[in-house]
């Protein structure tokens, strides 16, 4: 997400950073830039003119002239503000409410509500230990009910049924009901989405609304368009009393628009933005660590937090043991950590919260193909146990076995040996007592 507004926000950025001397004319270049790759994200012009002034008072003010190091308090004025804009601290769900807490769901089609809502159903039953129930208020497309039970099983929540000829306000009652009876926490009601914001689908969703008064109501919309996603968000909050919004397909959206205008234009916090298709692609919006992976300053938090839910612990620690005991390191643990990696949604999704990655030519980043990763994990799954031990037996007969086995070429059997090498003998550093030698390595 934000690739290009990124890349040009941080080279702007970064030029200033190293500076001991700003003069008022560097700070106006400077500005122009953020100016220019604001509007190029697709940021509505009130909300870069809003954002470029607020800059502009205080990077002409003491606080960065008079600063020892100038370009890097500009530098911080900028991600400050970029942060300000998206509503500083994350905004959580109110769930605390007698239970169920409902959470009314509402979208254009495509925008991925429904989707959503699974996403949704599963990060609150996982993260937050919630008894989830979902339900389909979209009367008008029986595949869209169809949608939303298989999600439901998918990510392991009830699922209230309901027929196309319910009207939504029965449905919706029927199933709070059915969730209180079962002391469910937390209700999800889905909508019928239309192509545009008509007066027909606003009367329907406020009189659902009224009906069921929930704690929460999303309005779901898509990232990749742009500003246009603040605008429609803002027709909606002036109808309904939004609580927040859901910005999904970010990982698509190359420009970060729509999430930069959202809580501007409409006055409310964006709550989650989804990063993937699949059911754990939805993430809680946090504008510090947005502003901070904007100017390529990296998202270090999300990544240990995405690193402690998704690492294997087990496993870890037992490689972990095996280091400090001296053991030898085989292909077994090599294939464990390929695993974690994936787990982690491959290299890709790790590099984007790095900092300085920005600067890293969209080509280069490509190299770093995920693809390697299954490879290495199919070719170390065609080896027998005793090779996958004792890698030393891996003559030139086996590796065209593996290969074959694998579907890859010797040459991709030979490169994996050679990674596995450089990987054994890095481990038997660390365990030759040297962990400390190679930590002050690092630092130096
Ligand atoms: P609805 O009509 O608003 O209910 O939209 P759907 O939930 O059916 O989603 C429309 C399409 O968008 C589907 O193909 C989803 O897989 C896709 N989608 C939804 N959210 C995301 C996301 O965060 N990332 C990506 N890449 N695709 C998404």
């Amino acid at each position: 997400m934000f690739e290009s507004l990124s890349q040009r926000l941080s080279t702007t950025v970064q030029r200033l950073r190293g500076r001991g001397r700003l003069t008022e004319e560097n700070i106006r270049e400077a500005l122009r830039e953020v100016r220019v790759a604001l509007l190029e994200a697709d940021v509505a012009l009130p909300v870069v003119k809003a954002l470029v002034e607020r800059i502009k008072v205080r990077a002409v003010g003491q606080e960065v002239l008079k600063s020892l190091t100038p370009g890097q308090a500009l530098v911080k004025v900028v991600r400050d503000e970029l942060t300000a804009l998206m509503g500083s601290a994350a905004s959580e769900l109110n769930l605390n409410v007698p239970a169920p807490a409902v959470i009314l769901m509402a979208g254009l089609q495509g925008a991925g509500k429904t989707t959503t809502v699974g996403k949704l159903a599963k990060l609150l039953r996982e993260r937050r230990k919630k008894k989830v129930m979902v339900v389909s208020c979209d009367v008008y497309r029986p595949a869209a009910i169809a949608q939303l039970e298989t999600l439901a099983g998918q990510v392991e929540v009830l699922f209230h049924p309901s027929q196309p000829d319910q009207s939504p306000v029965d449905i919706a009652r029927g199933a709070i009901e059915s969730a209180r009876k079962q002391f469910v926490d937390v209700l999800l009601v889905d909508t019928a989405g239309r192509t545009t914001i008509d007066q027909a689908m606003m009367d329907e969703i406020r009189a659902l609304h009224a009906a069921i008064n929930p704690v929460e109501t999303l309005f779901v919309v898509d990232s990749m368009t742009g500003q246009d996603a603040a605008t429609t968000a803002r027709a909606f909050a002036d109808a309904l009393p939004l609580t927040g919004v859901v910005l999904t397909k970010t990982d698509g959206d190359a420009r970060g628009g729509a999430a930069l205008s959202v809580r501007y234009v409409t006055g409310r916090p964006i709550k989650f933005i989804g990063t993937a298709e699949k059911m754990d692609g939805l993430d809680v919006f946090h504008p510090d660590r947005i502003a901070s992976r904007i100017l390529d300053m990296g998202d270090v938090l999300s990544l240990v937090e995405e690193v402690e839910r998704k690492v294997d612990q087990e496993k870890a620690a037992k490689l972990a043991e095996k280091v400090v005991k001296g053991k030898k390191f085989d292909l077994n643990d090599m294939r464990d950590q390929l695993e974690q990696m994936q787990n982690m949604g491959g290299l890709n999704s790790l590099l984007d919260k790095l900092p300085g990655i920005g600067q890293i030519p969209q080509h280069l980043k490509d190299k770093v193909n995920d693809r390697e990763i299954v490879r290495s994990i199919a070719i170390i799954g065609s080896m027998t146990k005793k090779e996958r031990r004792f890698p030393a037996t891996l003559n030139g007969s086996r590796r065209a076995r593996i290969a074959r086995g694998s579907g890859t070429t010797p040459a991709d059997v030979n490169r994996l040996l050679k990674q596995f090498q450089q990987m054994e003998k890095m481990m038997s550093k660390l365990s030759g007592g040297g962990i400390k030698g190679m930590m002050r390595g690092m630092k130096g």
